[in-house]
């Protein structure tokens, strides 16, 4: 592992500040382990990386850092030795270097380091996480279910997330024994139809899953999801209709749910926490136990999908493909991956899968581009 003493370190995304905020607190980052060595040189050393910093005024600065005052306060706490504008300029550069960051005063230290560990400004980590409440509920009496409902309210809590009654929450996570239950089919419906957003969470067996985020008015929807999932279950189309649950996880303990709990509960949190990327928005994560083995799992969109999907017209599509065959001119990617894409591969899966014409993803302003920015 490389642990060389650096004077400049990575970036994360959105920590650089066009322009400090000096009325919010701030603090070195809270991942760094720091030494002062003598009077004139500081360490920040994270778990990876090393960082030096020289001068008596970083020295000075330490006790001030402690994520309890603002950046005014540290300024004021230098009046009469340091000028207020090379005392700004410091903490600037700082802040831009990611050696200090915005810090939520009142939350935990540990918590906002693994923020910053993830990629996440930690006191807007901490302010979208915050404002949002989850609540846990089982879809059986199932004992795994049950099991499986207890252990993720208190993973959740633990790792920070408001757990709420239904009515006050405004994510559900539904936590089942199998992703394939027949009656989730009019759970589905009936989540959009009240303008629920919703999850479903499985702790038992040797893959537990968690995810895609259901939103009401969005897709995919569990509906696109069994019907890709359906594809590697065949035999489930042979079993008598009455039965509600044909695969139920038989496989667990209560250390294996604990375990699943646990690592639904921080994925969570990391969602709640970054709300312009989540993953949740449209894998299915997974840990596959025999394998020890984390994956994510991107749900396809079914196109003319019943539940979510556009209506499907079939004169339309024949004269659509009647038309001819027009070739046009576009811009290769500017990446070597041995061919001539003018689309990022993923961008096409996502085009296909919502039936759009290649025209409707040209360069600048695309709906790709879009979809981008809204995660
Ligand atoms: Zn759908």
């Amino acid at each position: 592992m490389p642990d060389q003493i650096t004077s400049a370190g990575p970036l994360p995304k959105d920590a650089i500040a066009t322009e400090i905020d000096l009325g919010r607190p701030i603090g070195i980052s809270p991942h760094f382990s720091v030494h002062a060595t003598g009077k004139r040189q500081v360490l920040l050393l994270s778990e990876e990386r090393s960082f030096r910093l020289g001068g008596r005024l970083y020295v000075a600065l330490l006790p001030y850092l402690d994520g309890k005052r603002t950046g005014q306060d540290v300024v004021k706490a230098f009046d009469g030795r340091v000028p207020a504008e090379r005392m700004r300029s410091v903490l600037q550069d700082m802040l831009k270097k990611n050696y200090i960051c915005y810090l939520d005063a009142a939350a935990p230290a540990a918590r906002q380091a693994m923020w910053v560990e993830l990629g996440l400004p930690p006191a807007d980590a901490e302010r979208d996480l915050a404002g949002h409440a989850v609540a846990v509920v089982p879809v059986s009496r199932n004992p795994v279910v049950i099991q499986s409902t207890k252990a993720l309210r208190l993973a959740l809590t633990q790792a920070g997330v408001q757990v709420a009654a239904r009515k006050d929450a405004d994510l559900l996570v539904v936590v089942v024994e199998d992703y394939l239950r027949r009656d989730l089919a009019t759970m589905n419906r009936r989540m959009r139809k009240a303008g629920r957003t919703w999850m479903l969470f499985k702790a038992g067996g040797s893959m537990p899953l968690l995810g895609p985020l259901f939103r009401p008015h969005g897709a995919p929807c569990w509906a696109c999801l069994s019907n890709h999932m359906m594809e590697n279950r065949p035999g489930d189309t042979v079993v008598r209709a009455e039965a509600a649950v044909i695969r139920p996880a038989r496989a667990y303990t209560p250390a294996s749910l604990s375990f699943a709990a646990t690592f639904a509960a921080l994925e969570l949190a990391r969602a709640l926490a970054d709300e312009k990327s989540s993953t949740l928005e449209s894998h299915v994560l997974s840990f596959d136990l025999p394998r020890r083995a984390y994956g994510q799992h991107m749900v396809r969109l079914t196109p003319n999908c019943p539940v979510c999907g556009a209506k499907e017209r079939p004169k339309e599509t024949l004269e659509r493909a009647k038309k001819p065959l027009v070739l046009q001119a576009h811009p290769v990617l500017g990446q070597v991956d041995g061919g001539w894409r003018t689309l990022p591969a993923d961008e096409v899966v996502y085009c296909k899968a919502k039936g759009k014409e290649q025209s409707d993803y040209e360069v600048g302003g695309s709906e790709f581009e879009k979809r981008c920015a809204r995660r």
